[in-house]
């Protein structure tokens, strides 16, 4: 197996330097923002389209994320949900920061909604932004990783522990990752590419059955006695787990 693409680990507690998504496709404000944020000695990395900044978000971890709402090929609202759902508590966890044009309520509410931590209504002074992203920094991440619970299956992100019922399941960190996946996405079919993609990376060119094999290992580690199996194989597709249970 050759070496993996990992993402790159950033605390802002050891280094001083924090790294910024900023994801606005009006260029003469983002050039703005982005003069103003490299001013202040952080790292910023730059996104016009949700297509790009979903490829930035697959290839880095972000310490924080400014998040247009109107982009041209999508919604940062839509954007916002991606990151929240990531199979990796991290960068589910990144602080987002979200500019809109837009009037009304409605689209605010809207936005804190799908998972952002702040919203900066356009049009708005540099020195506002800025004050808004040093608080964003200033808060623990921990927060916003939630247990997650689907049917008998309880899996704790920051204590990296998994229970059934009220057995404690060992897990390998491959195993833990794409049950986090898998519960992250109840009652959604889970390709067997996007469990590729999202659990191993995109450049695995290993076993092309390894999804199924670490499937296997799961069940067999998750399964109780007299309970049903909590993965359901969706066949030909992939695998969903059922916040209903399992038909079977
Ligand atoms: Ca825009």
């Amino acid at each position: 197996m050759k070496p993996k693409m990992r993402r790159r680990p950033i605390s802002y507690d050891t280094l001083e330097r924090v790294r910024l998504l900023l994801v606005e496709d009006d260029a003469p404000l983002a050039t703005v923002i982005e003069r103003g944020l490299v001013e202040e000695g952080h790292a910023v990395d730059r996104s016009g389209t949700v297509a790009d900044a979903t490829e930035h978000l697959r290839l880095n971890e972000y310490d924080l994320i400014v998040l247009d709402l109107g982009l041209p090929d999508g919604d940062g609202v839509d954007l916002c949900r991606t990151v929240r759902s990531s199979a990796d508590p991290g960068a589910a966890a990144t602080p987002i920061l979200m500019l809109t044009a837009r009037d009304g309520i409605a689209d605010r509410v809207q936005g804190l909604d799908a998972g952002a931590d702040d919203y900066l209504p356009k049009p708005f002074a540099y020195p506002e932004l800025a004050a808004r992203v040093r608080a964003l920094l200033r808060r623990p991440k921990a927060t916003a990783s939630p247990i997650l619970e689907v049917g008998d299956v309880t899996l704790d992100p920051a204590a990296h522990t998994v229970l059934r019922g009220a057995i404690m399941v060992p897990l390998t960190a491959r195993e833990f990752s794409l049950l986090d996946y898998l519960m992250r996405h109840a009652d959604e079919v889970c390709r067997r590419e996007q469990l590729l993609d999202h659990v191993w990376d995109a450049n695995y060119d290993g076993l092309s059955n390894v999804v199924d094999v670490h499937i296997a290992n799961l069940r067999r580690k998750l399964d109780l006695p007299g309970a049903d199996d909590p993965i359901e194989t969706v066949r030909g597709v992939g695998y969903r787990m059922n916040r209903s249970g399992t038909a079977t």
